[in-house]
């Protein structure tokens, strides 16, 4: 069986006493649900996080990181360095990287290698902006950035991706996918990991949705056959919304 996943992307939010009052309240909730539940804090508060959570359920994720594994890259975190304190998970390809930092395809191609090389789990972020969907090039458009970035991949690498499927035009927007858009884009990503590799290979990755999901949508995304989890950014910030969302499962 597919595994269950709710990450909660903090973004560029919460400092050190923010993120330890939020990490008190993910704390007191329960988890009544078999998805496993990640949340990815800022790098300043990654490694306060990780020792905080480090005996619970909640696994401490990272939001970015660079290619290389050290050197002249003034501002930027390597793999080992994540993994060196305690990160073993980390998004890749978010919509806002690919907005306002210019990550593309092909570098996120090789931020991927790097990921896997030293043993990470990567989430790897794509989707469509309003326009391919109202032109109707939204398959096509997602299908280039899953190929460009990832098909240089043997199927064995895929146990150690997750892909998250965020519609540009659903991100912090309020407006979603239908439950029915996101199935039919999931089923679709599916079917194009079976075309390039197997059947078994597309049908052991996990495909999260990720756009404006919240307590009061969540059960009805989730409940799709190819939606295998979510990410969360807005209402990962408030510990009881993040839980709802985590518990839809
Ligand atoms: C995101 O940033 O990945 C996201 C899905 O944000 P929101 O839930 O706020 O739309």
């Amino acid at each position: 069986m597919r595994k269950h996943i709710v990450a909660g992307n903090w973004k560029m939010n919460n400092d050190l006493p923010q993120t330890q009052a939020l990490i008190d309240d993910l704390k007191r909730q329960q988890i009544n649900s078999d998805a496993e539940v990640m949340i990815a804090p800022t790098f300043t508060n990654l490694w306060h996080a990780f020792d905080q959570l480090n005996k619970t359920k909640i696994e401490v994720i990272a939001q970015n990181m660079h290619f290389a594994e050290h050197g002249a890259f003034t501002g930027e975190v390597s793999a080992s360095m994540l993994k060196s304190v305690g990160v073993n998970t980390v998004i890749l390809g978010h919509s806002e990287r690919r907005a306002y930092f210019n990550e593309t395809d092909e570098l996120l191609a090789k931020k991927v290698d790097s990921a896997l090389v030293n043993n990470m789990r990567v989430i790897f972020c794509f989707g469509e902006e309003l326009q391919d969907r109202k032109s109707g090039n939204h398959e096509q458009v997602v299908e280039r950035q899953i190929k460009n970035a990832l098909f240089h991949l043997d199927a064995s690498a895929f146990k150690n991706i997750v892909l998250a499927y965020e519609p540009v035009w659903a991100i912090g927007t309020g407006e979603t996918a239908s439950p029915e858009q996101a199935q039919d884009m999931h089923k679709f990503i599916r079917t194009t990991l079976a075309n390039k590799y197997d059947e078994t290979t597309a049908n052991q990755v996990s495909i999260l949705y990720g756009g404006s999901v919240k307590p009061n949508n969540a059960k009805e995304i989730f409940s799709k056959p190819d939606v295998d989890g979510g990410l969360i950014g807005g209402a990962a910030l408030k510990a009881e919304d993040f839980f709802a969302i985590v518990n839809a499962f």
